[in-house]
């Protein structure tokens, strides 16, 4: 998983009111290893995204807020894209964490020129941030 995944789970617990998350978060929310989520949170504060609070967890700061917002928007966009081609909501998200990272800036463009007058991506979530 890229950076840009763990940028947006951190920016979507934000949405919900957690400003803090921990590895066991991060790890439950991806399917990943606790040790695998505690290394990203890490180089997520070494990118200077935010900050790695020992014994608390990470909080994105004002950079990482609007990488995390982005990131989510382009999320959003595509689970849009493949609700568009037949998937459940279910299937669109999960597809769209594996994708959101190789999206390059073009594609992003054409997504949002397709999408982006949608209220709401395929889960009921707001698609402009
Ligand atoms: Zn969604």
């Amino acid at each position: 998983m890229r950076e840009e995944t763990y940028l947006r789970i951190a920016y979507m617990a934000l949405e919900e009111g957690r400003d803090i998350i921990g590895p066991s978060f991060v790890a439950k929310e991806l399917g990943i290893s606790r040790p695998a989520a505690q290394e990203a949170l890490l180089k997520l504060a070494e990118k200077d995204y935010g900050d790695y609070i020992a014994g608390k967890g990470f909080k994105l700061n004002v950079r990482g807020v609007e990488k995390g917002k982005e990131v989510t928007c382009k999320h959003r966009l595509i689970e849009c894209l493949f609700e568009e081609i037949g998937l459940e909501a279910e299937e669109a998200c999960r597809e769209a964490t594996r994708i959101e990272g190789f999206v390059s800036r073009k594609a992003f463009e054409k997504l949002r020129e397709s999408f982006y007058h949608r209220d709401h991506c395929p889960c009921g979530k707001e698609i402009r941030l």
